[in-house]
């Protein structure tokens, strides 16, 4: 198990690195992330270098038996080479230019920008691709935070070699983007720009394959750099830190350039359901390239320092939320950062070492969770198996949240939070995929939102239900093909075998209003499918589908509001309306199976042979059933463990049986 996070000696003279080294060796820290934010240390000017410092700084490191994540430093500029190139800086949608001042001020099409960071890589690598501290190569920092897209000329030139790739002509480009409507019509590849502000909505496939173009451009920028380290230093593995669920990047296509995924969580403590969104985000990193394990590069131990408020995290929780990214598949916990800043912008951010030094609380929780994650040694390697599946598409997410839509309050991340909730809360795994994986690895399939639905997914889903799988579908979804053109004859017109349904229109509901929905059928699952919809209804028509539930008034009362369809030998079922407690009926039905049953608030999830046991809550929790050895405190359990207020275990089987 990794333990560290990033450190920054350049903010610090040089006297204090002995004493940090020490520090970390008493806090049992193993990996330091060295280099993030050093451009400007590392080349003062065009063509001067300083690297003696970091020598000095391996050497040291390695002197402790500490290994090095380095970075390629790449993320911030300096200052000289943004005043000999002004053009390096990124410009809005409204043609403002952004200064130099922060930090990720580059325009991710800008040939000056990649060539001095590719420069920059390769001179940090053939430096220290044999020195024996290093362990990683950690490409930037953070693709796409503070600036996703750059408008400026070299930009557009940058879209426009990209539009000629996906479409050869003209004409196919024409058509994607449907230019026929309100006289779009481009005539030449030079008339092409990017989806500057406009007076009215611009063409939704042009921002769509601006989204995707945006994406690319800076994974071009991670692809150059990590082609300079994989030349120059081979054999160490290369990451860069996703930001969770992030919208801007499609992470499936960005995964699989890594060696291995790592991420940066930072729930906020002043979230009562933080944990849970979390838990989603977890196993979407797991998700990210086949279930293998990936690395916590980056969380606070306390509080951060960028939300309006930024509220701590109380005693336990910092040490609950550290063993949940385990549980999810983390082979290591990391943190920004490993001193407390003294100037800068993140200079309250909290950090291993906070700014009172080891008289802290801070501190004293940094030394004891250092300690407790060496015992989950064992845990490494293991892999979490899940029968249920939740689709996630990059290409949906951008198109669905596009404007003049019937509802423009259509969040996919809050959607597919919603739907996971319920799965969380019944302690039942769940891998993410993309519309391009098997389905039928998994029992039953959640789609809680698929607005853009290739033709090609909607026949593997549809093979997938009659083959015997479970579907569950969220509402407006097989609306569009690839290019945001709709699918006709009825929505979701794809669909239609696999679920037995069209739909005639969308009745999405206004904000602060809600849907009365009731059970359609007599006997069991009366009640469980019943509740208010909230966010989107809609005019249904049955085919082959049974209702489920229906509406209990107004203008849709009495039409369908969730069907079940039986395809050949599997189901499928549709959400017409928002009410994803009904889902309870989805999961019975496919018969998914929890990792353990708990009680409300305490999580329970698998690695291998390791069983997870969380107590979100703060009162003591009981779960029964359960036996085997606590890897935390050392103890046998025997059919009941008692969690205290934010408390854990890991259990493993016991290997002996008692004499
Ligand atoms: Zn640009």
């Amino acid at each position: 198990m990794l333990y560290g996070g990033d450190y920054n000696p350049e903010q610090w003279p040089e006297e204090t690195w002995a004493e940090d080294a020490a520090l970390m060796k008493e806090a049992g820290v193993n990996m330091i992330t060295l280099g993030v934010f050093s451009w400007a240390r590392l080349q003062p000017g065009p063509d001067t270098w300083d690297f003696a410092w970091l020598d000095r700084l391996l050497d040291l490191l390695h002197g402790h038996g500490i290994a090095v994540d380095l970075a390629t430093a790449t993320a911030s500029p300096p200052a000289w080479l943004v005043r000999a190139h002004p053009e390096v800086l990124p410009v809005r949608s409204d043609g403002v230019r952004l200064e130099f001042g922060s930090r990720q001020h580059y325009c991710p099409s800008s040939p000056v920008y990649r060539e001095a960071a590719v420069t920059l890589a390769r001179r940090i690598a053939e430096r220290y691709r044999d020195h024996p501290a290093l362990a990683l190569w950690h490409i930037h920092n953070e693709y796409g935070d503070h600036v996703t897209e750059c408008f400026c000329a070299e930009s557009a030139a940058d879209f426009r070699r990209w539009l000629r790739a996906r479409y050869t002509d003209l004409d196919a480009l024409n058509f994607a983007w449907g230019t026929a409507f309100w006289s779009q019509r481009y005539g030449s590849w030079d008339e092409i720009e990017p989806p500057r502000d406009a007076p009215g909505p611009v063409n939704p496939t042009q921002t769509l394959d601006w989204r995707r173009f945006c994406s690319d451009a800076l994974l071009a920028c991670y692809q150059a750099e990590k082609d300079v380290l994989d030349e120059v230093s081979p054999g160490v593995p290369v990451t860069t830190n996703f930001m969770s669920m992030f919208k801007a990047l499609d992470y499936w296509e960005w995964a699989s350039r890594e060696d291995f995924v790592s991420d940066d969580a930072y729930p906020d403590p002043a979230d009562p359901e933080a944990h849970i969104t979390a838990a989603m985000n977890y196993d979407l990193m797991r998700s990210l390239k086949g279930g293998r394990p990936w690395l916590l590069m980056e969380q606070a131990p306390s509080a951060v320092s960028w939300r309006p408020v930024n509220v701590p995290k109380r005693p336990g929780l910092h040490r609950l939320w550290s063993l949940q990214t385990v549980a999810r598949g983390a082979d290591g916990v990391m943190y920004f950062q490993w001193r407390a800043s003294r100037a800068g912008a993140e200079k309250f951010h909290s950090a291993l070492l906070p700014h009172g030094g080891t008289r802290s609380r801070g501190w004293a929780e940094t030394v004891r969770f250092g300690a407790e994650l060496a015992k989950l040694g064992p845990v490494a390697g293991s892999r979490t198996e899940a029968e249920v599946a939740i689709v996630l598409s990059w290409d949906s997410w951008w198109a669905l949240e596009q404007e003049d839509h019937p509802s423009t309050r259509l969040d996919l991340r809050a959607i597919i939070a919603s739907w996971y909730r319920e799965l969380w809360r019944r302690n039942i795994a769940v891998d993410f995929v993309p519309p391009e994986a098997d389905f039928t690895r998994y029992r039953l399939v959640l789609a809680p939102n698929l607005y853009m639905l290739r033709s090609e997914t909607a026949e593997r889903l549809t093979r997938f239900v009659a083959g015997g799988g479970h579907l569950a579908c969220g509402f407006f979804s097989g609306i569009v093909d690839e290019h945001d053109h709709i699918h006709l004859g009825g929505y979701p017109a794809p669909l239609r075998d696999a679920l037995g349904v069209v739909v005639d229109e969308f009745w999405p509901v206004p904000d602060d209003r809600t849907v009365p929905v009731e059970s359609a059928v007599a006997g069991a699952a009366e009640g469980t499918v019943a509740g208010a919809a909230t966010l989107w209804s809609e005019w249904l028509d049955v085919t082959t589908a049974e209702p489920v539930a229906s509406y209990a008034g107004g203008p849709l009362g009495g039409r369908p509001a969730i069907t079940r369809n039986v395809h050949g030998d599997g189901l499928g079922w549709y959400f017409g309306c928002h009410l994803p407690s009904a889902l309870g009926a989805v999961l019975d039905a496919a018969g998914v199976r929890p990792a353990h049953e708990t009680p409300a608030g305490v999580e329970a999830t698998r690695r291998g042979e390791f069983l997870f046991l969380l107590n979100h809550t703060d009162a003591v929790s009981r779960v029964s059933g359960l036996s085997g050895i606590d890897l935390l405190s050392g103890a046998t359990v025997r059919d009941e463990l008692e969690l205290g207020p934010l408390g854990a275990a890991v259990l493993t089987p016991n290997p002996a049986p008692e004499r």
